[in-house]
């Protein structure tokens, strides 16, 4: 018997909605073979195709596909940022209904981070968060790092999915599965984009309409730096980055050229290095990140 178990129903789609670890755990006790193929897709929800194209990858490779939304408050390095973060619960679930998910895990903060319970923390190592989101975000890659462990905990999945969108992101999370050992398979799938190029994002719907039409400025920039590769040094090529990004209303914190998994700094590049452009820009009030692979080692 599962105790206090949500089943979302629409017209012919059976979905678990769950809102409690505890509830989790019995459903979870109660599967057989199934429980051995779960794949998992967190999110912070107001969900866009980007999302989807991470809960469709799942769908092929495991048996059940669950998709947590929880808008983890310890990764948030301002306030304002957390509390103007769209939150569009009841159109989620609509589309993950539609998308062919099995499974929702909606906490509360209390449910990830009970009161009075001391959760052990990993710290990532100083050379994956020292630059970029790492530099202009302090503190948010340990709170990312402590929200993922605990999930995992919680859902106990074989594969987890992540966007290229968070490169950086989804390299720490590589870097802690590694280092604690722990038995889960990342997936990280490419970044979905709109039609004229700019990376989809869920803060995307608070780009003010005039700048959303010159938005594409990043990827623009990402390909022509791609261009560019082995015709201009780096130096010359982040230079040139930084002022083209440097348009009225829009202002990049950085544009960092480095290698893909160590994330340190190219100086030079060898036909053999993996190399990855990265940035993060202010679009009005909004702040935007983006990513290229340059050139991939084989
Ligand atoms: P978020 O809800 O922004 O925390 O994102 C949840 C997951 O979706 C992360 O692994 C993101 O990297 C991924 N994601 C976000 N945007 C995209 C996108 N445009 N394409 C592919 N994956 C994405």
């Amino acid at each position: 018997m599962l105790c206090g178990l949500f089943l979302y129903l629409t017209s012919a789609i059976n979905m678990y909605l769950f809102k409690t670890v505890q509830d989790y755990s019995n459903f979870l006790q109660h599967l057989d073979g199934d429980a051995a193929s779960i794949g998992f897709v967190p999110t912070m929800g107001a969900l866009h195709d980007g999302h989807l194209s991470l809960i469709e990858a799942s769908r092929e490779q495991n048996a059940l596909t669950l998709c947590s939304i929880f808008v983890n408050p310890t990764q948030f390095n301002e306030s304002t940022d957390l509390k103007k973060y769209p939150r569009t619960p009841a159109q989620d679930i609509e589309m993950l209904a539609a998308a062919g998910c099995d499974i929702i895990f909606m906490p509360s903060a209390d449910e990830i981070y009970p009161p009075g319970v001391d959760l052990d923390s990993p710290i990532p190592p100083k050379g994956l968060v020292a630059n970029m989101e790492g530099q202009f975000r302090p503190g948010h890659f340990e709170g990312v790092v402590q929200v993922v462990k605990r999930l995992l905990g919680i859902v106990q999945p074989a594969r987890l999915y992540m966007g290229q969108k968070d490169y950086q992101q989804a390299a720490i999370i590589g870097w802690m599965l590694q280092s604690f050992e722990l038995p889960v398979e990342l997936v990280v799938c490419p970044i979905m984009r709109e039609e004229d190029g700019l990376a989809m994002s869920s803060r995307n719907v608070r780009l003010d309409p005039d700048i959303r039409s010159r938005a594409t400025l990043l990827y623009q920039t990402l390909s022509a730096v791609k261009e560019r590769l082995n015709q201009e040094s780096l130096e010359d090529l982040q230079a040139w980055a930084i002022a083209n990004l440097s348009q009225k209303d829009f202002r990049p914190e950085y544009f960092d050229i480095v290698d893909g998994v160590s994330l340190q700094p190219l100086q030079d590049i060898t036909p053999t290095d993996f190399v990855v452009a990265c940035t993060a820009v202010w679009a009005g009030e909004v702040r935007l990140i983006d990513n290229m692979i340059l050139q991939q080692n084989s």
